[in-house]
């Protein structure tokens, strides 16, 4: 694997393997990988001639500045993973590389209805600053797959919409939520979680199983009521949303005609760690068509 850390040697390596007529993968993430992560690199392995990962807590992303600070940083392992998984780059920018001109927005991204929905109405300014280091990365490794996990579905939207904004020549792949066996979600911010928490954070994939097990043409709200005390009841001292979507653009749906596709949505917190997961309830839930 071979590690870059400046945005000119990553252009020319990069140039040079383009030239070869490699198809080039790429993975972005704040790193404190886990094997939700690994799972895609190994997608991209299995799709492209290189991989390139990056690793860039972008502070841009950020709506609670305590959230940036303490982010988990597990650097030496990372670069383990990274090798054991066949990763071909591992991109490691300083600040100063992804944001030379300095991180402020000159133009908003016109994201829309999305920006005011769910983590768009919870985070301000958290998905144009998701747009602000993808567009940078996509431009610097000009990849032709971009692989991004359904963890984050309403993000794989909004990239999807980046791309067809700015007409960037990339394909995105959306890969499914790897679980433990518990049911929790892997993410970076369980690191900060304690056993007990872990333990207790596994009533979300609970709610979101029950919801889509309920699942019943008509009124869908006593089905929140119930996901919602079934979460707080875990343990969980805020809850931010507990959602019935479309999972074509995400509007709310309060009465369901029993065939239109729809995904289930939950960001709370536990012991002041922000957790978000997600189901599609319907054969056809998928962020992006
Ligand atoms: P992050 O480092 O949290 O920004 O995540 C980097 C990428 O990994 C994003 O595309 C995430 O959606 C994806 N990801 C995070 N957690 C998981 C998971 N449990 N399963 C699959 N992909 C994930």
């Amino acid at each position: 694997m071979i590690l870059i850390k400046t945005a000119a040697d990553l252009s020319s390596l990069l140039a040079s393997q383009r030239a070869s007529g490699a198809r080039i993968g790429f993975v972005p993430t704040m790193g404190a990988l886990h094997p939700g992560h690994l799972k895609l690199v190994g997608h991209s392995k299995k799709n492209s001639d290189a991989t390139v990962v990056s690793i860039f807590v972008n502070p841009t992303q950020f709506n609670d500045p305590n959230d940036y600070t303490r982010y988990p940083i597990t650097l030496e392992k990372d670069i383990y993973l990274l090798e054991q998984a066949g990763c071909d780059i591992l991109f490691l920018p300083a600040i100063e590389e992804i944001y030379p001109e300095g991180t402020s927005l000159e133009e908003p991204y016109a994201l829309g209805y999305l920006e005011n929905l769910l983590e768009g109405k919870y985070r301000p300014g958290h998905f144009q600053g998701v747009c602000q280091v993808v567009h940078r990365l996509l431009e610097l490794v000009q990849p032709s797959l971009l692989f991004m996990g359904q963890k984050d579905y309403q993000q794989c939207m909004v990239v999807q919409q980046l791309i067809r904004l700015k007409q960037l020549p990339v394909a995105l792949r959306i890969i499914p939520t790897l679980r433990e066996t518990s049911g929790l979600a892997l993410s970076s911010r369980n690191l900060r979680l304690s056993g007990k928490d872990k333990e207790a954070a596994t009533a979300i994939y609970r709610s979101l199983q029950m919801i889509r097990n309920e699942l019943r043409p008509g009124n869908l709200e006593p089905l929140i009521t119930r996901a919602v005390a079934e979460i707080r009841a875990a343990g969980f001292e805020q809850i931010d949303y507990v959602s019935i979507a479309s999972a074509q653009d995400l509007s709310e749906v309060a009465e369901w005609d029993g065939h239109s596709p729809l995904v289930a949505l939950v960001a709370a917190f536990i012991s002041g760690v922000r957790l978000i997961d997600n189901l599609p309830l319907t054969e056809t839930g998928s962020p992006v068509g």
